[in-house]
């Protein structure tokens, strides 16, 4: 069976060795684990559409935009994004892995005492049933998976032990386009879809859209993190292929992570390195992006801190499907000792006891 070092290694090279002192490792349950530890993966991210965005917020017809310098540009708000990775992470990694790998499922039973799993993005209420009728009727968050323990959930009053809520260890931020809009942006006309009878012959709308091409930086704080947690969610992030508006044509996206920066505080921010990219007339070409990033992350980047320069993404996306399940295996092993730790520290008044 393969380690996830080993796999730790494929993705980083010999920068792991180095970069290991700002993971965390979980034993056993403990009072520490549930107290942030400062440790910080900064993960930059490069985004590109690969069809028309529609990004929207509040006014159906307009783009999310936000001014860098003396422009306004497209961005996208990190609840569409971190909302999108945890699908990828529920429905796309850990759900295949569980139904194919014994491992996993040994590692699952272990982890929560049942031999079955389930976690729904959202609350899952079947039409005409009550809560009582049955504890499947109102499945959602399991709050013991690594999807669960890495984006957070609020435990509910379902079942016993004490409540808390279960705060993100993903924090993105924004991530905005490399042009002003007047450059990103393109005029989309759809048909719209009947309700009733879902014929396009209805009347004809126009949307804002992003141009398929368009580049978006941005960076995702990734804090207290185990090595096997930090892989699942670079799989989880490099593996999102759409966000935003549902229909087929558009949405597509591609997520390139060029530079990596472990350290013990949270450095740069998407809005930051946009303005810089801004400032210099702003650019169009992938490989200029990359290298602005790749630049940014370096001139950040203190004495005593590690920096990682390289294509995470397709390295990650090359990994194998047992690579990812001994990974998955140890995630939900992680996701186990953090959660009694949790529950530990709430019982514990969040004082330690000797
Ligand atoms: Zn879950």
């Amino acid at each position: 069976m393969v380690g996830v070092r080993e796999v730790g290694l494929k993705v980083f090279g010999e920068v792991l060795d180095t970069a290991q002192r700002f993971l965390v490792t979980r034993e056993k349950p403990e009072h520490r684990h549930a107290i942030p530890s400062g440790n910080v993966v900064n993960v930059f991210v490069v985004i590109e559409a690969m069809s028309p965005l529609v990004i929207r917020h509040n006014e159906p017809e307009e783009l999310v935009t936000m001014f860098v310098g003396s422009a306004p540009a497209p961005a996208i708000l990190n609840t569409k994004l971190q909302g999108v990775a945890r699908r990828t992470l529920l429905y796309n990694i850990l759900t295949p892995l569980y139904n194919s790998y014994e491992e996993v499922r040994k590692a699952v039973e272990e982890a929560t005492g049942k031999t079955s799993w389930q976690c729904y993005v959202r609350p899952h209420v079947r039409e005409g049933t009550r809560p009582e009728q049955g504890e499947e009727a109102v499945e959602a968050y399991c709050g013991s998976c690594p999807a669960c323990l890495l984006f957070g959930y609020t435990m509910t009053e379902r079942g016993a032990g004490p409540r808390y809520n279960v705060k993100s260890h993903v924090e993105g931020d924004v991530y905005v386009a490399t042009v002003p809009v007047a450059k990103a942006s393109m005029k989309i006309t759809r048909n719209a879809v009947h309700d009733v009878t879902k014929t396009t012959e209805q009347a004809l709308f126009t949307v804002n859209a992003v141009k398929p091409g368009t580049l978006f930086v941005g960076k995702v704080a990734v804090k207290d993190v185990t090595l096997a947690e930090l892989l699942l969610l670079l799989a989880a992030y490099s593996r999102v292929t759409r966000i935003g508006a549902v229909q087929t044509h558009f949405g597509e996206i591609k997520i390139r992570i060029p530079a990596v920066v472990f350290a013990n505080r949270e450095l740069g921010f998407g809005y930051d390195l946009a303005r810089q990219i801004h400032a210099g007339g702003g650019l169009t070409d992938l490989e200029a992006v990359i290298d602005a990033v790749q630049g940014y992350a370096r001139n950040i980047t203190r004495p005593g801190e590690v920096l990682y320069i390289g294509d995470v993404s397709a390295s990650v996306t090359a990994l194998t499907e047992e690579e990812l399940a001994a990974v998955a295996a140890q995630a939900w092993r992680d996701a186990a000792v953090l959660k009694a730790s949790l529950e530990l520290f709430v019982s514990s008044g969040g004082k330690k006891k000797q």
